[in-house]
């Protein structure tokens, strides 16, 4: 999968030059040490995070705490003093944004609201230049001390006497915008607009050549490539860098997407072996034996699986489906088709709770059709189903393995187990990976890398992702969506319970359980946390931030957890007698896999647990699930949860317990939630919230996107147009031999870590 590019294709040699060939051996030293950059088309493509206006003070209220910040600023006053303990003097600089007011006793205007003190260490030249009435520009990282905001011997530069700009015009100078690069405590941004202005100038810009295609770049009116570099670098007015940044983002698009759309025709050139549907095998004895009818939508995505297991290039397809919409029918039929065909399927599950369950469901679901490894005694007709988990005991594990690779299991269920070396399988012709989002691109491939051939290959999610998303991650995938629930799915109905408002409602939760018991239900209780004194059970890897994570929350408030709340339902007087249990990730997988079954088979009656049931848990009879501490979790992961309620046609109920105050920014997260069943809308919601680098996964370094302009929410029409673009010049061109300069971007854009990015799916 991983076919490294081919170097060979032409570019443009002027990007890949080394810069101290344009900016001299001593700037390129400085510009290498703190920014890792060595080319000329590096430094070009090292593009400003925004402008600043000249004539505008920056709002000091909003200026973000430790982190490397430049702003504008005007000075208020200013003092110098000696120090006390060492030699030496101290130079305390007020600034202003001039929001807050002027005046106060000791250094005048400090601590008053739009003002920052600024302290100098021996600052001859601060003392010089920094005199009250002066504007400024300041780069530095803000800190906080005493209850004020602070820099600390930060660089500074007066505005007024721009050195870089003798003899203009001062009303289009007052209108030109300052770039303002992602700086280092060590290099200003205006150190690294010195530099570019001077590469602006050295470099052979109009030599370059366009890898956006003649015709796309008329329609769109954009610049030339050179001069859209001078605008972005260098603007004289807002409107140059916004055509700069116009045309360079929908370059990153067609970029992105084309190299999607060739890596699409890659995948689809592979050779894979067919499986062909047989007409009497196992397939067809299971669609008779299906206690139900198939959706529309389940049957339609099986006939599409069914023709693209056939062919002999491999299927490579997502299926995106609401929690409960049916998907693991859908894969199992697929799984049958290929095992009719004399190949092997393999389901890869993100936990091994999941595993286990899917192997039992399975298994159940099969009923004569399937056998066990361990017991045999049914027909050569059935397949043989088989776990591999890390925690089996040794001899099963060995016994599976073995299974596997002599290809007696035709169905392989198991965890990331499956990944490790020692797992070989006899013909491996379908991988399903189940709730994708736990799992990485390094292993699938490891997986794939399993199969002789190209293996078919089968993602399911079950967390909506918004079209342009998928467009951008998992571009290279053929996408199928189950958009309807079976019939006699009862409807979920969410609650927001606030127990900060009405502290009583804490016991009618447990009256509630109670009833719902009584009626012969089954209840979950989720909690953050497992212990009364850990940090909680967010799995490492995990997609989704807690919500802590996005607010800052820092946890002082005593959060549920699973023991906890066991030992106080133990003594709950509405639950006396009620068989409940606990289940977390720290458990011995025995006793986890013995609570499920003990909960599956109806035997305990309430379960409380951390997010373990979170994905694929499958329980009929459970109707009623209460999520303590709900403000603790993501959008997503609490719509995936309640997803485990209301699944055997009998209405589910969800509570979401905070204990926060009414107007909390992440009570509002709990009225989305509450408000709709709608997961398509909570997705984009959720999005909202994120980081761009979580959506898009790998290649996150220093905090920053790998995507420098797009941002997949915003620029939903620039994606899409880029798309359709990149899809009709790879459908008629599919090397690329007529655009060398857009193969070339590509390239460059595909090293080895972006190319992992492009790997997800
Ligand atoms: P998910 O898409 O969340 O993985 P599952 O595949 O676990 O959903 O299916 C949820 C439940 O619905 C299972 O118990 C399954 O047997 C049942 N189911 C699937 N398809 C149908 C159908 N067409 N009619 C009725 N029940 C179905
Ligand atoms: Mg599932």
């Amino acid at each position: 999968m991983n076919s490294k590019p081919d170097h060979a294709e032409p570019g443009n040699p002027e990007l890949s030059r080394g810069l101290e060939r344009r900016i001299g051996k001593r700037s390129a030293a400085v510009i290498e040490k703190h920014l890792g950059i060595t080319t000329v088309g590096g430094l070009l493509n090292y593009f400003p995070r925004r402008y600043m206006n000249r004539g505008e003070l920056t709002p000091i209220s909003e200026v973000p705490l430790d982190e490397e910040v430049t702003l504008i600023a005007r000075v208020l006053s200013s003092s110098t003093r000696a120090m006390r303990a060492r030699r030496g003097s101290l130079t305390d600089v007020v600034i202003t944004d001039d929001a807050g007011g002027a005046g106060g006793a000791g250094v005048p205007g400090a601590g008053l609201p739009g003002t920052l003190k600024v302290s100098f260490f021996n600052g001859f030249r601060a003392k010089a230049e920094l005199q009250p009435g002066r504007r400024a520009l300041f780069s530095g990282k803000v800190t906080r001390y005493g209850g004020s905001l602070g820099l600390t011997n930060p660089e500074f530069q007066l505005l007024d006497e721009d050195p870089d700009i003798p003899g203009m015009d001062p009303e289009k100078l007052a209108a030109m915008p300052i770039p303002v690069y992602p700086a280092t405590a060590k290099l200003t941004s205006w150190s690294i607009q010195k530099v570019v202005s001077t590469l602006l100038e050295t470099a052979e810009l109009d030599s370059l050549d366009d890898p956006l295609p003649a015709d796309i770049a008329a329609r769109e009116k954009f610049l030339p490539i050179a001069d859209a570099y001078r605008l972005l670098h260098a603007p004289q007015t807002p409107a140059d860098w916004q055509r700069a940044r116009d045309r360079f983002r929908y370059q990153e698009a067609l970029v992105l997407q084309s190299a999607l759309a060739r890596r699409r025709a890659q995948l689809a050139a592979e050779e894979a072996t067919a499986r062909c549907p047989v007409a009497d095998g196992l397939l067809t004895s299971f669609d008779r034996q299906l206690p139900f009818t198939l959706t529309a939508g389940q049957s339609a995505v099986g006939k599409t699986l069914a023709e693209e297991l056939a062919r002999d290039s491999p299927m490579n397809r997502l299926l995106q489906g609401e929690v409960g919409s049916g998907k693991t029918i859908v894969a199992l039929r697929g799984m049958l088709q290929v095992v009719d065909a004399g190949g092997q399927a393999a389901l890869l599950a993100p936990t091994e709770v999941l595993a286990a369950q899917h192997f039992e469901s399975i298994r159940r679901t099969l009923g004569p059709l399937s056998r066990d490894g361990m017991l045999g005694g049914f027909g050569p007709d059935a397949v043989q189903v088989t776990l591999l988990t890390g925690s089996m005991p040794t001899a099963a594990r060995k016994q599976a393995m073995l299974d596997a690779a002599s290809g007696t299991a035709g169905i392989v269920i198991g965890t990331h187990a499956l990944l490790s070396d020692n797992v070989s399988f006899y013909d491996l012709g379908l991988i399903v990976v189940d709730e994708q989002h736990r799992f990485g691109v390094e292993q699938r491939d490891v997986l794939r890398s399993k199969a002789n051939k190209p293996p078919h290959l089968l993602v399911m999610t079950a967390t909506p992702i918004p079209r342009t998303v998928a467009m951008t991650v998992f571009g290279d995938l053929e996408t199928s969506i189950l958009d309807e629930l079976p019939a006699g799915r009862a409807p979920i109905t969410t609650h927001v319970v606030g127990l900060a408002e009405h502290p009583a409602w804490l016991g009618r939760l447990w009256t509630r359980s109670r009833e719902e018991i009584d009626a012969g239900h089954q209840v979950y209780i989720v909690c953050p946390k497992i212990g009364t004194d850990d940090d909680g059970d967010f799995s490492p890897g995990e997609a989704e931030p807690s919500a802590a994570d996005l607010e800052g929350d820092s946890g002082a408030r005593e959060l549920a957890s699973v023991t906890g709340v066991v030992e106080q339902l133990r003594d709950e007087p509405a639950l006396a007698g009620v068989p409940l249990a606990p289940l977390h990730g720290r458990q011995d997988p025995v006793l986890k896999s013995e609570t499920m079954a003990s909960f599956t088979a109806n035997r305990t009656k309430l379960l409380v647990s951390t997010t373990v049931i979170e994905v694929g848990v499958d329980v009929h009879n459970a109707t009623l699930m209460v999520i303590l501490d709900a403000d603790r979790f993501g959008i997503s992961q609490l719509h995936q949860l309640r997803g485990r309620v209301g699944r055997g046609g009998l209405p589910g109920t969800c509570l979401l317990v905070t204990t926060l105050e009414p107007g909390h920014p992440s009570r509002r997260r709990l009225d989305a939630v509450a408000a709709t069943t709608d997961g398509f809308a909570l997705s984009q919601e959720d999005l909202k919230l994120r980081r761009e680098g979580d959506i898009l996964g790998a290649s996150q370094s220093g905090g920053r996107s790998t995507l420098k302009l797009l941002r997949v929410l915003e620029h939903e029409d620039v994606i899409a147009r880029a798309r359709q673009d990149a899809w009709q010049i790879v459908g008629v061109d599919p090397s690329l031999a007529a655009h060398p300069v857009l193969a070339a971007a590509i390239e460059e854009y595909l090293n080895p870590e972006k190319e992992a990015f492009l790997e997800r799916g």
